[in-house]
C-alpha cells in the first residue's frame, strides 16, 4: 500500500535535484490527499439526496479531476503549473463546497489546511510572496466563514451526518498536517544520513582522519603493506607501536565528548612530533587508539621512540582526576619484525598483545613484544 502511494506521489520526481524532488512529492502528496479525502463526502451526497447535492457533487468531481491533473502536470515536468493549480483547486473547493453546504460541516477547515500547505510549494519564493499568499488565504477563510454560516446555504447537511462530516474534516486536516510533517522529517533524516555516509566515504578516500589530521585506517593499511614489502624484500626492520589512551572513558564521562576530542587531537599532535622522521607514520587506528609505523627502526630504536612517545603524552599535563596518574597517559605495545612474523597482521597482533600487557602492568608504560 505504502509502496503504491510512494510510486504515485513520486510521479515526475525521478532524476531531479533533492529540492525539486521534495517540491514535486509534496505537491503530489497534497493533491492525492485532497482527492482521496473528497471521496467519502461524495458517497454521502450520492446516497443522501442526489438531486439536492448535485451541484456540490459535480464541483467536487471537477476538483478531484483538478488534483489528478496536478499529478499529471508534475509527471510532465510542469512543476510551477502543478503548484499553482493545486493552490487554486483547493481554494476553489473551500468556496464552492462551503457555499453549498455551509460552514457547519467544517469542511473549510480541511481545505484551508491543505491550501496553506500548498503555499510552501513555491520554493525559493521571496518571503513577501509567502506572507502575501498566507494573508490571502486567511482572508478567504474569513470571508468563507462569515459568508456561509449555518442555515444560509441551499444544501445544508442534516444531523447526524453534519457531525460526522465535521469530525471527518477535523481528523483529515490533522492527519494531513501530521503526514506532511512526518514525511518532511523523514526526508531530512534521510538526507542527513546520506551526508554522513558521503563524509565517511570522502574521509576514507582522502586517507586522513578528520579529527586529528593523522592517517586514517585505510591509509594505515596501505602504509603497512608497502612497509611489509620492504621487510620481505630487503630484510629492513619494521617496528609498529600500538598506543591506547589510559582511562579515556572516564575522561569523557567527566569532561564530555568535546573535551575528549580536543584531548585526542593534542595526543595526536604530540605523537606526530616524536615520530616525525620521513617514512614514519602515525595513524588513528580507532577511537582513542593510535598506531605508529616506524620503517627501518629496530628493537633498540623502538625502545627509545616508544619511551619518548609515552613521555610526550605525559608531558602534555592534561588534567585527568580519575586516573591514578592525575594526567592523561598513554600505554604502548611495541613489536619489531623478525623471522617469527609471517604477515604484517601477525606483527600488529604482537604489538596488540604487548599493549594488553602494558595495561595489565598498570598503564602509562611501554611493553616490547619478545623476539
Ligand atoms: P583503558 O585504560 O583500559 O584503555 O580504558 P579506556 O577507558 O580508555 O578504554 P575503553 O576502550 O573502555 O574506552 C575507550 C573510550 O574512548 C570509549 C569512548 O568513550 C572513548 N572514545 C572513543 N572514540 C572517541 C572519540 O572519537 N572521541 C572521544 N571524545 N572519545 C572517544
Ligand atoms: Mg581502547
Ligand atoms: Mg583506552
Amino acid at each position: 500500500m505504502l509502496n503504491v502511494l510512494r510510486r504515485l506521489w513520486g510521479q515526475g520526481a525521478g532524476n531531479q535535484t533533492a529540492t525539486i524532488r521534495r517540491q514535486i512529492e509534496l505537491a503530489n502528496q497534497v493533491a492525492l490527499f485532497g482527492a482521496i479525502a473528497t471521496i467519502p463526502y461524495q458517497f454521502f451526497y450520492a446516497i443522501a439526496d442526489f438531486s439536492l447535492y448535485l451541484s456540490v457533487f459535480l464541483a467536487n468531481m471537477i476538483c478531484i479531476t483538478g488534483y489528478i491533473v496536478v499529478v499529471l502536470f508534475n509527471r510532465m515536468g510542469r512543476y510551477w503549473l502543478a503548484s499553482v493549480l493545486l493552490l487554486v483547486n483547493a481554494t476553489l473547493q473551500i468556496f464552492v463546497v462551503t457555499s453549498e453546504i455551509s460552514t457547519s460541516a467544517g469542511v473549510h477547515f480541511f481545505y484551508f489546511t491543505m491550501a496553506s500547505v500548498a503555499v510552501f510549494l513555491f520554493h525559493r519564493a521571496r518571503l513577501s510572496i509567502y506572507i502575501g499568499l498566507m494573508v490571502l488565504l486567511m482572508f478567504l477563510f474569513l470571508v468563507t466563514y462569515f459568508l456561509f454560516p449555518a442555515g444560509s446555504t441551499p444544501a445544508p447537511v442534516p444531523a447526524p451526518w453534519i457531525h460526522i462530516m465535521f469530525g471527518v474534516s477535523v481528523v483529515a486536516s490533522m492527519a494531513l498536517s501530521a503526514v506532511v510533517l512526518f514525511l518532511f522529517r523523514h526526508s531530512i533524516d534521510q538526507t542527513q544520513h546520506e551526508l554522513l555516509l558521503t563524509n565517511q566515504r570522502l574521509e576514507r578516500l582522502s586517507g586522513t582522519d578528520q579529527l586529528t589530521g593523522l592517517a586514517n585506517r585505510r591509509e594505515l593499511d596501505d602504509v603497512l603493506e608497502v612497509a611489509w614489502t620492504n621487510v620481505a624484500r630487503y630484510r629492513m626492520p619494521l617496528t609498529v607501536l600500538m598506543c591506547d589512551v589510559d582511562y579515556f572513558k572516564r575522561f569523557n564521562d567527566r569532561f564530555g565528548h568535546a573535551d575528549g576530542d580536543r584531548c585526542l587531537k593534542q595526543v595526536a599532535d604530540a605523537l606526530q612530533q616524536v615520530c616525525g622522521r620521513p617514512g614514519d607514520v602515525v595513524a588513528r587506528y580507532g577511537g582513542e587508539e593510535f598506531v605508529i609505523v616506524l620503517p627501518g627502526t629496530d628493537r633498540a630504536g623502538a625502545v627509545t621512540i616508544g619511551e619518548q612517545a609515552r613521555k610526550a603524552v605525559e608531558a602534555l599535563r592534561i588534567a585527568h582526576p580519575d586516573s591514578p596518574a592525575g594526567v592523561i597517559t598513554l600505554s604502548l605495545g611495541s613489536a619489531t619484525s623478525d623471522r617469527g612474523h609471517n604477515t604484517v597482521t601477525e606483527l600488529l597482533d604482537a604489538a596488540d598483545r604487548a599493549l594488553y600487557r602494558a595495561k595489565e602492568a598498570g598503564r602509562n608504560a611501554v611493553v616490547f613484544a619478545s623476539a
